[in-house]
Protein backbone atom coordinates (compact mmCIF):
# COMPACT_ATOMS: atom_id res chain seq x y z
CA UNK A 1 0.00 0.00 0.00
CA UNK A 2 1.34 3.39 -0.64
CA UNK A 3 2.32 5.79 2.18
CA UNK A 4 -0.05 8.92 2.42
CA UNK A 5 1.80 12.37 2.30
CA UNK A 6 -1.90 13.67 3.46
CA UNK A 7 -4.90 12.44 4.44
CA UNK A 8 -8.08 14.96 4.55
CA UNK A 9 -10.69 13.45 6.65
CA UNK A 10 -14.58 13.41 6.75
CA UNK A 11 -14.45 15.62 3.87
CA UNK A 12 -17.97 16.28 2.31
CA UNK A 13 -16.46 15.60 -1.37
CA UNK A 14 -18.02 17.69 -4.10
CA UNK A 15 -17.62 16.70 -7.94
CA UNK A 16 -19.60 17.88 -10.95
CA UNK A 17 -21.93 14.78 -10.40
CA UNK A 18 -21.98 13.82 -6.63
CA UNK A 19 -21.51 14.69 -3.23
CA UNK A 20 -20.42 11.96 -0.56
CA UNK A 21 -18.47 11.61 2.40
CA UNK A 22 -14.69 10.37 2.06
CA UNK A 23 -11.32 10.90 3.49
CA UNK A 24 -8.74 11.90 0.45
CA UNK A 25 -5.63 10.29 -0.05
CA UNK A 26 -2.75 12.20 -1.27
CA UNK A 27 0.41 10.63 -2.25
CA UNK A 28 2.56 12.46 -4.80
CA UNK A 29 0.62 15.26 -5.52
CA UNK A 30 -1.56 13.21 -6.39
CA UNK A 31 -4.94 11.71 -5.20
CA UNK A 32 -4.48 8.24 -4.77
CA UNK A 33 -7.41 7.10 -2.21
CA UNK A 34 -10.73 7.47 -1.54
CA UNK A 35 -12.62 6.04 1.20
CA UNK A 36 -12.97 5.85 4.75
CA UNK A 37 -10.82 5.20 7.60
CA UNK A 38 -7.73 6.27 5.55
CA UNK A 39 -4.30 6.59 6.51
CA UNK A 40 -2.08 6.98 8.77
CA UNK A 41 -0.16 10.15 6.61
CA UNK A 42 2.70 12.81 7.58
CA UNK A 43 -0.17 15.15 7.18
CA UNK A 44 -3.51 14.83 8.43
CA UNK A 45 -6.36 17.51 8.02
CA UNK A 46 -9.60 17.44 9.52
CA UNK A 47 -12.55 18.52 7.27
CA UNK A 48 -15.40 17.25 8.95
CA UNK A 49 -18.52 19.39 8.24
CA UNK A 50 -16.85 21.15 5.38
CA UNK A 51 -17.07 20.53 1.43
CA UNK A 52 -13.99 19.68 -0.02
CA UNK A 53 -14.29 20.64 -4.44
CA UNK A 54 -11.93 20.47 -6.82
CA UNK A 55 -9.49 23.50 -7.45
CA UNK A 56 -10.59 26.43 -9.14
CA UNK A 57 -9.63 26.51 -13.10
CA UNK A 58 -10.53 29.90 -14.15
CA UNK A 59 -9.51 29.96 -18.00
CA UNK A 60 -10.47 33.93 -18.85
CA UNK A 61 -7.73 35.82 -17.03
CA UNK A 62 -5.31 38.41 -17.99
CA UNK A 63 -2.04 38.63 -16.49
CA UNK A 64 1.27 40.85 -17.45
CA UNK A 65 -0.25 41.80 -20.92
CA UNK A 66 1.31 44.82 -22.45
CA UNK A 67 -1.06 47.23 -22.88
CA UNK A 68 -0.66 50.34 -25.62
CA UNK A 69 -0.71 54.38 -24.43
CA UNK A 70 1.45 53.61 -20.86
CA UNK A 71 -0.88 51.54 -19.28
CA UNK A 72 0.03 48.46 -17.28
CA UNK A 73 -2.34 45.76 -16.11
CA UNK A 74 -2.32 45.36 -12.21
CA UNK A 75 -1.36 41.98 -11.69
CA UNK A 76 1.72 39.77 -13.21
CA UNK A 77 2.08 35.75 -13.00
CA UNK A 78 3.11 36.58 -8.98
CA UNK A 79 0.61 38.48 -8.13
CA UNK A 80 -2.23 37.50 -10.17
CA UNK A 81 -1.60 33.78 -9.08
CA UNK A 82 -1.02 34.52 -5.40
CA UNK A 83 -4.64 36.15 -6.08
CA UNK A 84 -5.81 33.28 -7.47
CA UNK A 85 -5.26 30.99 -5.08
CA UNK A 86 -6.56 32.92 -2.14
CA UNK A 87 -9.57 32.73 -4.02
CA UNK A 88 -10.05 28.73 -4.05
CA UNK A 89 -8.01 28.67 -7.71
CA UNK A 90 -5.66 26.49 -8.30
CA UNK A 91 -5.02 26.56 -12.52
CA UNK A 92 -5.34 29.66 -14.30
CA UNK A 93 -5.48 29.76 -18.34
CA UNK A 94 -4.79 33.31 -19.22
CA UNK A 95 -3.24 34.49 -22.42
CA UNK A 96 -0.39 34.91 -24.72
CA UNK A 97 -1.11 37.95 -26.89
CA UNK A 98 0.14 38.08 -30.68
CA UNK A 99 0.71 41.44 -30.96
CA UNK A 100 0.01 42.88 -34.93
CA UNK A 101 2.73 41.79 -36.72
CA UNK A 102 4.48 39.35 -34.72
CA UNK A 103 4.55 35.88 -35.04
CA UNK A 104 2.65 33.63 -32.49
CA UNK A 105 5.54 31.73 -31.45
CA UNK A 106 7.17 34.85 -30.45
CA UNK A 107 4.08 35.42 -28.09
CA UNK A 108 4.53 32.42 -26.77
CA UNK A 109 7.66 32.46 -26.10
CA UNK A 110 7.17 36.14 -24.60
CA UNK A 111 4.66 34.65 -22.00
CA UNK A 112 6.82 31.59 -20.75
CA UNK A 113 9.76 34.86 -20.43
CA UNK A 114 6.48 37.02 -18.44
CA UNK A 115 5.53 33.79 -16.57
CA UNK A 116 8.67 32.79 -15.41
CA UNK A 117 9.79 32.01 -12.27
CA UNK A 118 6.49 33.41 -10.78
CA UNK A 119 2.97 31.53 -10.42
CA UNK A 120 2.48 30.11 -7.35
CA UNK A 121 -0.15 27.67 -9.15
CA UNK A 122 -0.44 25.63 -12.34
CA UNK A 123 -1.06 27.34 -15.53
CA UNK A 124 -1.39 26.72 -19.13
CA UNK A 125 -1.96 29.71 -21.66
CA UNK A 126 -4.78 30.30 -24.76
CA UNK A 127 -3.39 32.37 -27.33
CA UNK A 128 -5.00 35.13 -28.81
CA UNK A 129 -4.53 35.00 -32.51
CA UNK A 130 -4.76 38.90 -33.61
CA UNK A 131 -2.85 38.81 -36.89
CA UNK A 132 -4.30 35.60 -39.02
CA UNK A 133 -1.16 35.67 -41.71
CA UNK A 134 -0.67 32.51 -44.25
CA UNK A 135 2.48 31.80 -42.29
CA UNK A 136 -0.02 31.86 -39.09
CA UNK A 137 -2.86 29.54 -40.09
CA UNK A 138 -0.91 27.36 -42.12
CA UNK A 139 2.18 26.54 -39.69
CA UNK A 140 2.65 28.58 -37.01
CA UNK A 141 -1.00 28.04 -35.04
CA UNK A 142 -1.06 23.96 -35.95
CA UNK A 143 2.02 23.52 -34.75
CA UNK A 144 0.74 25.07 -31.46
CA UNK A 145 -1.94 22.95 -30.94
CA UNK A 146 0.10 20.20 -31.53
CA UNK A 147 2.28 21.80 -28.44
CA UNK A 148 0.13 22.07 -26.06
CA UNK A 149 -1.72 25.17 -27.34
CA UNK A 150 -5.32 23.91 -27.87
CA UNK A 151 -7.17 26.79 -27.48
CA UNK A 152 -7.37 30.76 -28.96
CA UNK A 153 -9.22 33.50 -28.18
CA UNK A 154 -9.94 35.89 -31.15
CA UNK A 155 -11.99 39.45 -30.89
CA UNK A 156 -14.55 40.84 -33.43
CA UNK A 157 -14.00 44.26 -31.47
CA UNK A 158 -10.88 46.41 -30.84
CA UNK A 159 -8.73 48.10 -33.51
CA UNK A 160 -5.85 46.56 -32.70
CA UNK A 161 -7.41 42.99 -32.74
CA UNK A 162 -10.59 42.37 -34.46
CA UNK A 163 -10.49 40.09 -36.97
CA UNK A 164 -12.99 40.33 -40.03
CA UNK A 165 -15.79 37.61 -40.70
CA UNK A 166 -13.65 36.34 -43.57
CA UNK A 167 -9.92 35.50 -41.09
CA UNK A 168 -12.53 34.65 -38.40
CA UNK A 169 -13.64 31.77 -40.80
CA UNK A 170 -10.23 30.89 -41.64
CA UNK A 171 -8.60 30.70 -38.07
CA UNK A 172 -12.26 28.53 -37.65
CA UNK A 173 -11.15 26.25 -40.19
CA UNK A 174 -8.06 25.48 -38.46
CA UNK A 175 -9.26 24.79 -35.39
CA UNK A 176 -11.91 22.34 -37.10
CA UNK A 177 -9.10 20.72 -38.79
CA UNK A 178 -6.55 20.06 -35.85
CA UNK A 179 -9.62 19.92 -33.20
CA UNK A 180 -8.73 22.83 -31.29
CA UNK A 181 -11.21 25.24 -29.51
CA UNK A 182 -12.14 29.10 -30.18
CA UNK A 183 -13.02 31.57 -28.08
CA UNK A 184 -14.69 34.55 -29.60
CA UNK A 185 -15.38 38.03 -27.69
CA UNK A 186 -18.38 38.87 -29.57
CA UNK A 187 -19.60 42.48 -30.48
CA UNK A 188 -19.96 44.67 -33.63
CA UNK A 189 -17.51 46.96 -33.94
CA UNK A 190 -18.70 49.16 -35.91
CA UNK A 191 -22.07 49.87 -34.18
CA UNK A 192 -19.53 50.48 -31.20
CA UNK A 193 -17.70 52.93 -33.20
CA UNK A 194 -20.77 54.90 -34.43
CA UNK A 195 -22.40 54.55 -31.05
CA UNK A 196 -19.41 56.26 -29.47
CA UNK A 197 -18.63 58.76 -31.65
CA UNK A 198 -22.42 59.98 -31.43
CA UNK A 199 -21.92 60.31 -27.35
CA UNK A 200 -18.66 62.20 -27.34
CA UNK A 201 -19.97 64.48 -30.04
CA UNK A 202 -22.59 65.22 -27.57
CA UNK A 203 -20.27 65.62 -24.52
CA UNK A 204 -21.56 62.54 -22.90
CA UNK A 205 -18.34 60.86 -22.07
CA UNK A 206 -18.72 60.18 -18.44
CA UNK A 207 -17.89 56.76 -17.10
CA UNK A 208 -21.59 55.10 -17.54
CA UNK A 209 -21.49 56.00 -21.24
CA UNK A 210 -19.45 53.28 -21.75
CA UNK A 211 -22.11 51.36 -21.02
CA UNK A 212 -24.76 53.17 -23.55
CA UNK A 213 -21.96 52.59 -26.39
CA UNK A 214 -21.90 48.84 -26.01
CA UNK A 215 -25.42 47.79 -25.72
CA UNK A 216 -27.27 44.49 -25.66
CA UNK A 217 -27.33 44.63 -29.30
CA UNK A 218 -24.36 44.81 -30.09
CA UNK A 219 -23.61 41.87 -28.31
CA UNK A 220 -26.93 40.47 -30.18
CA UNK A 221 -25.79 40.52 -33.44
CA UNK A 222 -22.11 39.59 -32.44
CA UNK A 223 -23.23 36.43 -30.57
CA UNK A 224 -25.30 35.49 -33.96
CA UNK A 225 -22.62 36.09 -36.32
CA UNK A 226 -20.47 33.96 -34.45
CA UNK A 227 -22.68 31.52 -34.51
CA UNK A 228 -23.27 31.69 -37.58
CA UNK A 229 -19.98 30.99 -38.74
CA UNK A 230 -19.14 28.30 -36.42
CA UNK A 231 -22.14 26.33 -38.18
CA UNK A 232 -21.21 27.14 -41.65
CA UNK A 233 -17.19 25.50 -40.87
CA UNK A 234 -18.65 22.96 -38.50
CA UNK A 235 -16.87 23.29 -35.63
CA UNK A 236 -17.47 24.68 -32.02
CA UNK A 237 -16.32 27.47 -30.34
CA UNK A 238 -16.59 29.19 -27.24
CA UNK A 239 -18.41 32.09 -26.39
CA UNK A 240 -16.88 34.63 -24.13
CA UNK A 241 -18.55 36.89 -21.15
CA UNK A 242 -21.98 36.60 -22.55
CA UNK A 243 -23.64 39.31 -20.29
CA UNK A 244 -27.23 40.04 -21.38
CA UNK A 245 -30.27 38.11 -22.15
CA UNK A 246 -30.13 38.61 -25.52
CA UNK A 247 -27.00 36.70 -26.09
CA UNK A 248 -28.66 34.10 -24.13
CA UNK A 249 -31.32 33.99 -26.37
CA UNK A 250 -29.25 33.60 -29.43
CA UNK A 251 -27.58 31.13 -27.72
CA UNK A 252 -30.29 29.04 -26.60
CA UNK A 253 -31.38 29.46 -30.47
CA UNK A 254 -28.34 27.76 -31.35
CA UNK A 255 -28.59 24.89 -28.81
CA UNK A 256 -32.26 24.57 -29.88
CA UNK A 257 -30.46 23.82 -33.65
CA UNK A 258 -28.55 21.41 -32.66
CA UNK A 259 -25.07 23.14 -32.55
CA UNK A 260 -22.52 22.82 -30.67
CA UNK A 261 -22.12 26.26 -29.43
CA UNK A 262 -20.30 27.16 -25.72
CA UNK A 263 -20.99 29.72 -23.56
CA UNK A 264 -18.83 31.25 -20.50
CA UNK A 265 -19.75 34.21 -17.91
CA UNK A 266 -18.33 35.87 -14.96
CA UNK A 267 -19.40 36.98 -11.67
CA UNK A 268 -19.72 40.47 -13.27
CA UNK A 269 -22.69 39.54 -15.17
CA UNK A 270 -24.10 38.29 -12.41
CA UNK A 271 -24.23 40.90 -9.24
CA UNK A 272 -23.02 44.03 -11.31
CA UNK A 273 -25.83 46.59 -13.08
CA UNK A 274 -24.76 49.56 -15.29
CA UNK A 275 -25.95 51.58 -12.68
CA UNK A 276 -22.70 50.62 -10.90
CA UNK A 277 -20.79 52.70 -13.79
CA UNK A 278 -23.04 55.69 -12.63
CA UNK A 279 -21.20 56.20 -9.23
CA UNK A 280 -20.65 59.92 -8.50
CA UNK A 281 -17.67 60.93 -9.89
CA UNK A 282 -15.26 59.04 -11.79
CA UNK A 283 -16.02 55.74 -9.00
CA UNK A 284 -18.03 54.45 -12.35
CA UNK A 285 -14.73 53.85 -13.94
CA UNK A 286 -14.50 51.31 -11.29
CA UNK A 287 -16.64 49.38 -13.52
CA UNK A 288 -15.84 49.87 -17.25
CA UNK A 289 -15.37 46.28 -18.69
CA UNK A 290 -16.64 44.84 -22.02
CA UNK A 291 -19.07 43.84 -22.13
CA UNK A 292 -20.93 46.25 -19.51
CA UNK A 293 -22.76 45.07 -17.02
CA UNK A 294 -26.40 44.75 -17.70
CA UNK A 295 -29.79 45.14 -15.95
CA UNK A 296 -31.62 43.06 -13.34
CA UNK A 297 -33.45 41.42 -16.45
CA UNK A 298 -30.32 40.41 -17.86
CA UNK A 299 -29.32 38.93 -14.59
CA UNK A 300 -31.64 36.77 -13.98
CA UNK A 301 -31.21 35.46 -17.47
CA UNK A 302 -27.68 34.67 -17.02
CA UNK A 303 -28.59 32.93 -13.55
CA UNK A 304 -31.12 30.57 -15.37
CA UNK A 305 -28.64 29.84 -17.93
CA UNK A 306 -26.01 28.43 -15.29
CA UNK A 307 -28.78 26.54 -13.84
CA UNK A 308 -30.44 25.24 -17.03
CA UNK A 309 -27.14 24.74 -18.91
CA UNK A 310 -27.28 26.91 -21.35
CA UNK A 311 -23.34 28.20 -19.89
CA UNK A 312 -20.55 25.34 -19.57
CA UNK A 313 -18.14 27.89 -17.97
CA UNK A 314 -18.31 31.07 -15.02
CA UNK A 315 -14.66 32.63 -15.19
CA UNK A 316 -13.41 36.24 -13.54
CA UNK A 317 -12.06 37.85 -17.03
CA UNK A 318 -9.35 39.10 -14.55
CA UNK A 319 -7.76 42.50 -16.40
CA UNK A 320 -6.86 44.33 -13.15
CA UNK A 321 -5.72 47.72 -13.87
CA UNK A 322 -5.27 49.99 -10.97
CA UNK A 323 -7.91 53.40 -9.58
CA UNK A 324 -5.46 55.24 -8.08
CA UNK A 325 -2.78 55.78 -11.05
CA UNK A 326 -1.59 57.35 -13.88
CA UNK A 327 -1.06 54.01 -15.01
CA UNK A 328 -4.37 52.64 -14.16
CA UNK A 329 -7.64 53.40 -15.00
CA UNK A 330 -6.59 57.49 -14.21
CA UNK A 331 -4.63 57.36 -16.81
CA UNK A 332 -6.14 60.73 -18.74
CA UNK A 333 -7.48 62.46 -15.60
CA UNK A 334 -11.04 61.80 -13.79
CA UNK A 335 -12.68 64.14 -16.87
CA UNK A 336 -11.20 61.68 -19.80
CA UNK A 337 -13.57 60.25 -21.89
CA UNK A 338 -14.62 56.73 -21.21
CA UNK A 339 -13.01 55.74 -24.29
CA UNK A 340 -9.80 56.64 -22.81
CA UNK A 341 -10.05 54.39 -19.65
CA UNK A 342 -8.32 51.32 -19.41
CA UNK A 343 -10.90 48.50 -19.75
CA UNK A 344 -11.02 45.79 -17.90
CA UNK A 345 -11.97 44.89 -14.04
CA UNK A 346 -10.27 42.72 -11.12
CA UNK A 347 -12.30 39.42 -10.08
CA UNK A 348 -9.94 36.02 -10.11
CA UNK A 349 -9.76 36.16 -6.60
CA UNK A 350 -13.78 36.89 -5.97
CA UNK A 351 -14.67 34.44 -8.71
CA UNK A 352 -15.44 31.39 -6.80
CA UNK A 353 -16.65 32.89 -3.32
CA UNK A 354 -19.09 34.88 -4.97
CA UNK A 355 -20.25 32.42 -7.13
CA UNK A 356 -20.68 30.03 -4.03
CA UNK A 357 -22.75 33.06 -2.33
CA UNK A 358 -24.55 34.34 -4.53
CA UNK A 359 -25.35 30.87 -6.46
CA UNK A 360 -25.28 27.84 -4.00
CA UNK A 361 -25.95 29.74 -0.81
CA UNK A 362 -28.91 31.69 -2.19
CA UNK A 363 -30.42 28.26 -3.90
CA UNK A 364 -30.06 29.27 -7.35
CA UNK A 365 -27.17 26.49 -8.32
CA UNK A 366 -26.43 23.20 -6.73
CA UNK A 367 -23.27 22.80 -5.36
CA UNK A 368 -22.68 20.15 -8.70
CA UNK A 369 -23.32 22.77 -10.98
CA UNK A 370 -20.70 25.30 -8.68
CA UNK A 371 -18.05 22.51 -9.41
CA UNK A 372 -19.07 22.04 -12.99
CA UNK A 373 -18.62 25.82 -13.80
CA UNK A 374 -16.06 26.69 -12.17
CA UNK A 375 -13.90 23.70 -12.56
CA UNK A 376 -14.76 20.20 -14.38
CA UNK A 377 -16.23 21.79 -17.60
CA UNK A 378 -13.24 23.97 -18.26
CA UNK A 379 -11.28 21.43 -17.52
CA UNK A 380 -12.52 19.02 -20.29
CA UNK A 381 -13.14 21.94 -22.78
CA UNK A 382 -9.42 23.19 -22.59
CA UNK A 383 -7.87 19.25 -22.73
CA UNK A 384 -6.90 19.19 -18.83
CA UNK A 385 -9.12 16.41 -17.83
CA UNK A 386 -9.16 14.53 -15.95
CA UNK A 387 -5.65 15.72 -14.47
CA UNK A 388 -7.62 18.51 -13.48
CA UNK A 389 -10.64 19.79 -12.35
CA UNK A 390 -12.66 17.05 -10.51
CA UNK A 391 -11.58 14.79 -7.56
CA UNK A 392 -11.12 11.32 -9.04
CA UNK A 393 -8.04 8.81 -8.06
CA UNK A 394 -5.07 9.75 -10.16
CA UNK A 395 -6.17 13.15 -10.85
CA UNK A 396 -3.51 15.65 -9.33
CA UNK A 397 -4.57 16.66 -5.11
CA UNK A 398 -5.83 20.52 -6.22
CA UNK A 399 -8.77 20.41 -3.58
CA UNK A 400 -10.54 23.59 -1.90
CA UNK A 401 -12.05 22.85 1.60
CA UNK A 402 -14.73 25.41 2.25
CA UNK A 403 -16.50 26.54 5.34
CA UNK A 404 -19.84 27.35 4.18
CA UNK A 405 -20.89 29.09 7.12
CA UNK A 406 -18.62 31.87 7.04
CA UNK A 407 -19.40 35.21 6.82
CA UNK A 408 -17.00 37.82 4.70
CA UNK A 409 -17.26 41.27 3.87
CA UNK A 410 -15.49 41.54 1.16
CA UNK A 411 -12.63 44.44 0.98
CA UNK A 412 -9.46 45.54 -0.87
CA UNK A 413 -7.46 44.68 1.98
CA UNK A 414 -8.56 41.41 1.92
CA UNK A 415 -8.01 40.80 -1.24
CA UNK A 416 -3.89 39.88 -2.84
CA UNK A 417 -4.19 41.27 -6.04
CA UNK A 418 -2.29 44.08 -6.99
CA UNK A 419 -5.10 46.04 -7.95
CA UNK A 420 -5.94 48.75 -5.38
CA UNK A 421 -9.39 48.42 -5.47
CA UNK A 422 -12.47 45.70 -6.18
CA UNK A 423 -15.49 46.14 -7.70
CA UNK A 424 -17.63 44.07 -4.78
CA UNK A 425 -16.23 46.23 -1.82
CA UNK A 426 -18.88 46.11 0.76
CA UNK A 427 -20.31 42.35 -0.53
CA UNK A 428 -20.71 40.32 2.68
CA UNK A 429 -20.91 36.60 1.36
CA UNK A 430 -21.51 33.42 2.75
CA UNK A 431 -19.07 30.24 2.13
CA UNK A 432 -15.40 30.53 1.93
CA UNK A 433 -12.71 28.95 0.87
CA UNK A 434 -10.39 27.84 4.30
CA UNK A 435 -7.19 25.82 2.45
CA UNK A 436 -6.42 25.18 -0.89
CA UNK A 437 -3.96 22.61 -1.87
CA UNK A 438 -2.54 22.65 -5.28
CA UNK A 439 -0.78 18.98 -6.11
CA UNK A 440 -0.87 18.15 -2.56
CA UNK A 441 0.92 21.23 -1.25
CA UNK A 442 -1.12 23.47 1.05
CA UNK A 443 -0.83 26.82 -0.42
CA UNK A 444 -3.21 28.94 1.17
CA UNK A 445 -4.37 28.18 4.48
CA UNK A 446 -6.84 30.70 6.63
CA UNK A 447 -5.32 33.69 4.64
CA UNK A 448 -1.99 32.38 4.51
CA UNK A 449 0.09 32.14 1.51
CA UNK A 450 2.15 28.94 2.55
CA UNK A 451 3.05 28.67 -1.15
CA UNK A 452 6.79 29.72 -3.22
CA UNK A 453 6.71 31.71 -6.22
CA UNK A 454 7.42 29.64 -9.35
CA UNK A 455 6.49 25.99 -7.74
CA UNK A 456 3.47 26.38 -10.14
CA UNK A 457 4.32 23.93 -13.27
CA UNK A 458 2.93 24.84 -16.72
CA UNK A 459 0.40 22.59 -18.59
CA UNK A 460 -0.02 21.42 -22.27
CA UNK A 461 -3.56 21.19 -22.83
CA UNK A 462 -4.82 18.02 -24.63
CA UNK A 463 -7.18 18.35 -27.71
CA UNK A 464 -10.59 19.75 -25.93
CA UNK A 465 -13.87 17.26 -24.99
CA UNK A 466 -16.66 19.77 -23.95
CA UNK A 467 -19.12 18.21 -21.56
CA UNK A 468 -21.75 16.16 -23.96
CA UNK A 469 -19.78 15.89 -26.81
ZN1 LIG B 1 -13.06 39.72 -24.26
Amino acid sequence: MVELDTVIRNAVVVTASDVFESDLGIAGGVITALGRGLGPARREVDAAGRYVTPGGIDTHCHFDQPMRDAVTLADDFLTGTVSAAHGGTTTVVPFACQLPGQSLRAAVDDYHRRAGAKPVIDYAFHLIVADPTEAVLRDELPALIREGYTSFKIYMTYESLKLSDRQIISVLAVARHEGAMVMVHAENSDCIAWLTEELERQGRIAPYFHAVSRPPAVEREGTHRAITMSEIVGTPILLVHVSSADAVEQIRWAHGRGLKILAETCPQYLVLTADHLDAPGFEGAKYICSPPPRDEASQRAVWQGLASGVFQVVSSDHAAFRFDDPAGKKRHGEHASFTRVPNGIPGVETRMPLLFSEGVTKGRIDLQTFVALTATNAAKIYGLYPRKGTIAIGSDADVVVWDAEREVVITSDLLHSACDYTPYEGMRVRGWPTTVFSRGDPVVDEGKLLATPGRGQFLRCGRPHPPGA
